[in-house]
């Protein structure tokens, strides 16, 4: 009998590289320890899956555009994710990237803090949820781990310190990606 794997979920912006309205490759960043944190994670048996809401593609659920305005589109962000995987580097690539491209008007199931896109990919990877986890930089990130029945865990690596507040009173906090993964490990969970 195999084994459910342990997921590690992560959100993208705050948590692996820095700022947030990420819309173009130029614009992307490493926050320092992360590519080091992912590999660690991956190493310790987990898998390291990334969710993350996408409101600048402003798509309806056929895949129209609904905002005339939208600041990305799916080719802008098809070479984002190409520079976050270069920067990455073999030993921390992302064993999946699952987006929200909906338009912030449109109610849907996949944006955060709803935990549709974790528990899609639970689904999908046969991931083990009560030995999961879910580390974000803002309250909705926490909340869509909840949602989905992981262990959520608040970074303050990201532009608005100050959610952690946002945050159900318990949440565990970790200055970045790297000591929360040290944390994650340290529960043995992943294996
Ligand atoms: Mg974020
Ligand atoms: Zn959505």
């Amino acid at each position: 009998m195999t084994q459910k794997r342990a997921c590690v979920f992560l959100d993208r912006d705050g948590v692996i590289n820095t700022g947030g309205l990420i819309n173009s490759a130029s614009d992307l960043k490493l926050i320092p320890g992360a590519a080091r944190a992912i590999a660690s994670l991956k190493k310790a048996g987990y898998l390291v899956g990334i969710c993350t809401n996408q409101g600048g593609l402003s798509e309806d659920f056929d895949g129209n555009v609904v905002w005339k305005q939208r600041p990305l589109n799916r080719e802008k962000l098809a070479e984002i994710h190409a520079e976050l995987s270069r920067q990455l580097g073999a030993k921390a690539q992302p064993d999946f990237i699952k987006i929200c491209p909906h338009a912030k008007k449109i109610v849907c199931t996949c944006r955060k803090p709803k935990g549709g896109m974790l528990t899609e990919a639970g689904k999908e990877f046969d991931v083990d949820m009560s030995r999961s986890f879910m580390v974000g930089d803002m309250a909705t990130d926490v909340l869509a781990g909840i949602d989905a029945g992981v262990a959520p865990l608040f970074v303050l690596s990201g532009f608005e310190p100050e959610q952690k507040d946002k945050c159900p009173a318990g949440t565990l906090v970790f200055p970045s990606l790297k000591e929360a993964a040290a944390h994650i490990i340290k529960t043995g969970q992943g294996k």
